[in-house]
């Protein structure tokens, strides 16, 4: 597990066992907020052992961005921390989650001692703001990934904890495209100096409006590809055709999983264009 400061209190902590997925905490003087938990069961005891001993203070909170696996089943080792989330977070995790995580077990030893600890603090489409010490913690929608994204704003500090609705590569086939471009645009405003993303590297003040356009240019270039393929003969073989490069990304690390993310994103968007060209062809009727 790699770890950082990013500002006063603020650290930064990054998978080198799983797709680089990233998870974060915020020091108070009394207790300190964790954003998100890693995806195996070491590395999320390895961050509470880095707040407990180093850091001498322990997680009274723990925000989950969304209930992807990966950022929630560790949940369950912060036994006196309240978990915040969206509300539709709680839900998915005891819709999904739960029969994930049986199945999962039964393939995986090592799994055993995670059990799914569902959010008790839930918001809607609202804000909510946490006071820390100093700084403000303002939780704010951010769907477009999964439709319970939320992002974790430091507000005095300008940085952003956006979940995955912020990756390298972004990754749509549990989410809407559209909520993605309207997160975007929202992200752009908020003259950030970081944005911590859900997997990958952190974003450095002059590198946040590169990454949002180069983000917008990559699902423009998957939509448009979506488009060409409905016209085509095979469309299948078209979109295998698009790789990643030439949707404008590259050198995209992921653990290696960029390509397969890229493939799956191409087919969701396909899918979503023949069902909006089947939806008008019945009201043309
Ligand atoms: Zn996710």
């Amino acid at each position: 597990m790699h770890r950082e400061r990013v500002s006063d209190n603020v650290y930064w902590f990054q998978s080198n066992v799983y797709a680089q997925v990233t998870a974060g905490v915020v020091v108070g003087p009394k207790w300190a907020v964790l954003i998100d938990t890693l995806a195996l069961p070491e590395e999320s005891i390895a961050i509470r052992d880095f707040v407990e001993r180093e850091l001498q203070t322990s997680i009274r909170y723990i925000i989950n961005t969304h209930y992807h696996a990966d950022h929630t089943w560790g949940n369950c080792f912060f036994p006196d921390a309240t978990i915040i989330a969206h509300t539709r977070c709680s839900e998915l995790l005891y819709e999904r989650g739960i029969p994930a995580l049986n199945d999962a077990k039964k393939r995986n030893s090592a799994l055993h001692q995670i059990e799914i600890i569902l959010p008790t603090m839930t918001l809607d489409d609202g804000e909510l703001l946490l006071q820390i010490g100093k700084k403000h913690l303002k939780i704010i929608p951010a769907p477009g990934h999964s439709e319970d994204g939320i992002a974790v704003l430091v507000v005095e500090d300008r940085v952003l904890f956006a979940g995955d609705a912020f990756m390298p590569i972004p990754y749509l086939p549990d989410g809407n495209i559209e909520d993605m471009y309207a997160f975007y645009e929202n992200v752009r405003e908020m003259s950030l100096e970081n944005i911590v993303q859900g997997h990958g590297e952190i974003i450095l003040r002059g590198e946040v409006e590169p990454s949002i356009n180069e983000n917008l240019y990559y699902l423009n270039a998957i939509e448009k590809a979506a488009r060409t393929a409905l016209r085509r003969k095979s469309p299948m073989d078209f979109l295998a055709s698009q790789d990643v490069e030439k949707c404008g990304k590259s050198r995209i690390h992921l653990g290696g999983l960029a390509a397969e993310l890229h493939k799956q994103n191409l087919e969701f968007a396909y899918n979503t264009a023949l069902k909006e060209v089947d939806a008008n062809k019945k009201q043309a009727r």
